[in-house]
């Protein structure tokens, strides 16, 4: 019997989508969660259970679409973040990429749609806009994805605006800026790199780098991003449109190490690789539409969010925060 509630998250069970609903459920709504746990983990909604609000979790796939249907009933905002979140991964296995990513967001809009959802705020990435030199990036820059991952997620976006046109279902789609912070998987064959680091670093163990270590990236703390979802959520003139999500402050891989370094007041020597296929040189979000359209304000500036993830890391809490 499925509970009462506004709110629902794809990929509750991941990185972000867990920090999505831990901060709803603290604000006392109703939750409903939809995951199959392919890279999402039980251990990140442990934390949910001390909170106020009430969740519902449906351990189900994106793929289904008669699940999803299910799952909107009653729904007012879908905060859509399940994927199979990796440019790597998309490149190693491109047809489930696809279903996951493509498919799976179809089902979304689809099943938003036909239960009479108000919104649906899609996570969609900076990698959209692929290797172009300009920075910062803004949203009238033409796209050109490099990866598959790339291209699911701009065709997400498409299919998005899409049904706000054909359907009049309301639609988001936020651009991340490589989001980090606690509940970011540091194991995983495809994990990010700030995780990675800090894993490597604690277990004193030499960090891996992909390239020289001069690419740069707009490393952005999960709380902004958050921030920037529960905004969406309700923005009067957002609806059909597509918005950069970051700090706008430009980090490169060798800065992270060095700070990273003076925070647990150790002397860093990386293992220097060649750089993958797919990756691109430098990345920097221009937010100002995002200021204009949803009032977004990332608070939490990048050197705050990495000592906060290292804290959450050392103390064996990353999972639980
Ligand atoms: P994550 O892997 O931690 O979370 C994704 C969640 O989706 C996982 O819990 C996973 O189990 C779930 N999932 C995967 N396939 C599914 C399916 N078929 N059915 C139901 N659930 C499924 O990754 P994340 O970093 O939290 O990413 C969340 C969203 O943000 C993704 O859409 C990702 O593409 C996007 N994004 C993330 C970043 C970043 O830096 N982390 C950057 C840009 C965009």
């Amino acid at each position: 019997m499925m509970r009462n509630s506004r709110y629902l998250v794809t990929g509750g069970a991941g990185f972000i989508g867990s920090h999505i609903a831990a901060t709803l459920l603290k604000q006392g709504e109703a939750v409903r969660i939809i995951d199959d746990y392919a890279t999402g983990r039980v251990n990140n909604q442990n934390a949910f259970e001390t909170m106020p609000g009430q969740f519902e979790i449906i351990n189900g796939d994106i793929r289904d679409l008669e699940t999803l249907k299910q799952a909107a009933q009653g729904v007012e905002v879908i905060f859509h973040q399940a994927a199979l979140a990796s440019v790597p991964r998309s490149i190693a296995d491109p047809i489930s990429s696809l279903e996951v990513n493509i498919n799976g967001t179809q089902n979304v809009l689809i099943a938003a749609r036909d239960s009479k959802v108000r919104r649906v705020v899609f996570a969609s990435s900076s990698s959209v806009y692929g290797n172009t030199p300009t920075l910062p990036k803004h949203e009238e820059m033409p796209t050109a994805p490099m990866s598959p991952y790339a291209v699911h997620k701009l065709t997400g976006e498409h299919l998005c605006s899409v049904f706000t046109r054909i359907y009049g279902l309301e639609t988001v789609a936020l651009r991340y800026f490589n989001v980090f912070g606690p509940r970011q998987d540091p194991k995983s064959e495809y994990a990010a790199v700030i995780p990675r680091f800090l894993t490597a670093l604690i277990n004193k163990t030499q960090p891996i780098v992909f390239g020289d270590g001069e690419q740069t990236r707009d490393f952005t703390y999960v709380d902004n991003v958050v921030q920037a979802n529960l905004k969406a959520a309700t923005a009067p003139h957002a609806s059909g449109q597509a918005m950069n999500i970051g700090c706008g402050e430009r980090i490169s891989l060798n800065e992270v190490l060095k700070i990273a370094g003076e925070l647990l007041e150790t002397t860093i020597h990386a293992d220097y690789r060649d750089a993958r296929p797919g990756d691109v040189r430098d990345s920097l979000a221009d937010i100002s539409k995002a200021q204009r359209l949803l009032g977004f304000d990332p608070t939490v500036k990048f050197a705050t969010g990495l000592a906060l993830t290292l804290e959450a890391l050392r103390a064996g809490t990353s999972e639980t925060k």
